[in-house]
Formats: structure tokens, sequence, C-alpha cells
């Protein structure tokens, strides 16, 4: 059975998926943290706030501010199938439990969905603490995700996001709405795509950076335990940091050294990281290995977006075998006629406005011989 990383976890998965590939080692058990805590008391205060049913001062103030807000879907649980490119909302069944969902659906919960006073269609996430006022709802990809989900299952070409910051202390802030047209939406499909991919494979290997300090599996992933081997050859007192639980620390001075290494090393891995990007940035790519190379390489990547002309004409050209209903790409076009005969529908596209290329730069591994990076 596929293991899939939920809304929460896809922008860790965005960065490294091997904690959920095949290959990952088992996850160690951790308990739940205090602030995990107060997040989920404060999803219930909204929750209670979105269905009319407040009863703190926070909740009452947020109940207020979702007057005039219709058809309001608090903590609704979805389901995307990464096959179909097809969502549907999932029946509540416990606290963020997703057993209803099958194999191929990433699943994810909405903490509000609802109509603006403008009739537009919009996806809130609540964010514990000051942080959530200064997150961009258009780069998270929790929220990308939510918004995907929520605008196929609704059949929705366009939707808004918004992110919701919660206190105590200061009450409600939402950052401005951001709006998803047809071609972002199926550029985040295609995102979750990649990393479903990167998630089912035996071939997904681990991607080291600052992501790491949130992975589920940091203290047991191979990545980890080579840096940490390194720590243990360099000289000073040698306590073992290798550990994965309490009963394998010896005592106050290990449990210390671990500490003060984790900061040490962090720093200055990150650090060290950051140079030798600066350093390839001005001098070039870096030999990786057996032929690869690792620097600066351009990436592109064409999303095709389902105007109603591209989906009349990709029904009129492309025989039954191309589902263009909620979703169509490069290669799935390529599959059901050719590749030679998609070149000439993709030109068309092209002329049809439905293409769109976003071209980016950034450090990967590559083989010279053809300058694509792997
Ligand atoms: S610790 Fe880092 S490299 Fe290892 S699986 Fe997690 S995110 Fe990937």
């Amino acid at each position: 059975m596929a293991f899939l990383p939920s809304a929460s976890r896809l922008p860790i998965a965005k960065h490294c998926a091997f904690a959920w590939s095949p290959h990952a080692p088992r996850w160690p058990k951790r308990p739940q943290r205090d602030d995990a805590e107060v997040g989920i008391a404060v999803h219930a205060e909204a929750e209670a706030a979105a269905n009319g049913e407040a009863s703190t001062p926070l909740a009452r103030e947020l109940a207020e501010s979702l007057e005039g807000l219709t058809d309001r879907l608090p903590e609704q649980p979805y389901a995307y199938d990464v096959k179909t490119g097809r969502a549907r909302r999932l029946v509540k069944a416990g606290h963020r439990s997703y057993v209803q969902a099958s194999d191929d659906e990433l699943t994810g919960t909405a903490d509000l969905v609802y109509t603006s006073r403008d009739g537009r269609r919009v996806v809130r996430d609540y964010k514990s603490g000051d942080d959530g006022r200064w997150l961009d709802p258009k780069t998270n990809m929790q929220l990308r995700f939510l918004a995907l989900a929520v605008a196929r299952s609704e059949g929705l070409d366009e939707i808004d996001v918004e992110i919701t910051g919660l206190t105590s202390m200061s009450g409600a802030d939402s950052t401005p709405p951001a709006t998803f047209d047809v071609f972002h939406l199926a550029e985040i499909a295609a995102e979750v795509a990649d990393i479903y991919k990167a998630s089912t494979s035996a071939e997904t290997v681990p991607r080291s950076g600052q992501h790491c300090r949130w992975c589920p599996i940091r203290e047991v992933c191979p990545e980890t335990a080579k840096a940490l081997a390194k720590i243990a050859m360099t000289p000073g007192p040698a306590f073992p940091m290798a550990v994965a639980s309490a009963s394998e620390i010896s005592g106050a001075e290990h449990a210390a050294f671990i500490k003060r290494a984790r900061a040490v090393y962090e720093d200055a891995l990150d650090a060290a990281s950051r140079a030798a990007d600066d350093w390839i940035r001005d001098n070039g790519p870096i030999p990786w290995g057996e032929g690869v190379w690792y620097g600066l390489v351009e990436k592109s990547r064409e999303t095709i977006a389902l105007t109603p002309e591209a989906t009349e004409f990709l029904q009129r050209e492309a025989p039954a075998a191309l589902t263009v209903e909620v979703s169509t790409s490069k290669s799935a076009i390529a599959k059901a006629i050719g590749r030679r005969e998609s070149l000439h529908v993709l030109d068309h596209l092209r002329e049809l406005g439905a293409v769109k290329t976003s071209k980016w730069v950034q450090n990967d591994k590559f083989r010279k011989s053809d300058d694509a990076a792997e």
C-alpha cells in the first residue's frame, strides 16, 4: 500500500520525498509537541466559529469576521487522485483521518473553504501564532495542494487562497488573498505529480538541506547518519551521535554534547553549503563523480491550461484514449497519439495560448555530454 505525504508534509516532500519512499527507514515515534497541542486547540476554536458555536473571545471575534461568508466548509478533508487529476470531498471520519482515500490519492484537510461576499471561492489556512500573517499563501505547498483539491472537486478554473494567523493576544489577521488561475492549477498538478512519483519510487534518494530539520525521519535518515559519522571523527570529547532513542544516551554530558554539536554543525553546514553555492555561481559547475556534474542548470516547464478552445481542439484531435475532462499534459498527449503527432498538436495549443512556459535556474546534477539535468 502506498504511503503518501499528507498536505501538511508536502512542503518537505517537495524538497525530499525519501521519508515516504519504499526504502525509507521506519519512522521514529515522537511525543506530541506543545506547539502542536496549541495548534489543535486554535483550529478547534476556528471550527467552532465557522459552525456558529463560538465560546471564547478569539472564536467570537473570528465568528464576527465570517459573517456574510457563505457555503462554509470548516475542517473539510479532500482526496486528490494524481492519476486522473480529479479530487473529491471526503466524509469526516475523526480528526485528520483519511481512511477512505485510495492508493493514488493524496489527502489534506482545508481549515475553511467559503464563498466571499463578492462571490469568490476561497481556501483559508489557519496558522496559530504570529508567523501566519508573514507567510506567502501563493508559495505555500500545503495551500497550493488544497487549492488544487478544492478547485478540482468543485470544477473551478480559478480559486483564491489566504492564510489567517490566529493568536489569543492579537486575534485574527489574514494575508491578502492570492488567486490561482487555470495555469497555476496546472502547474500545481504537475508539482503534486512529481511529489507522488518521488514518494512511490524505489529510486528516490535523500536530498538533504534546510528542510531536514522538519523531516519526520531526520534521526534515522542515511544522509544524517553520514553527516554524524563525519562529526564523530572530529577531535574532542567522544560521545556517540548516532542515537535514535533516550535509552541510548549515557547521561547529561552525552545529551549536552549532542545538543551543542547539533547547533554548531547545522549552522556550519548551512553556512558551508551557502558558500559552496556562491562559489559554484561565480566559478561554474563542480564534479560530482562518475561523469556527473553539479551546478546551475536552466529548467523549464510547459503547462497546458484547459481553456474551452484547447479542450474542444483536443477532443477533436485526440482519440478517446486521451482524457481531457479535467487535466492533461504533454506526456499524456504523446502517449495517446504518438510523439511525432503530439508535436503538431502542441504547436496548435501554443497558438491558442493554452501553453505557458516557465523558466528558472537552480543548482542540480547534470551530465556534461547533453547538458541535461538528471
Ligand atoms: S533528513 Fe533530510 S535528507 Fe533525510 S529524508 Fe529527511 S529531508 Fe530527506
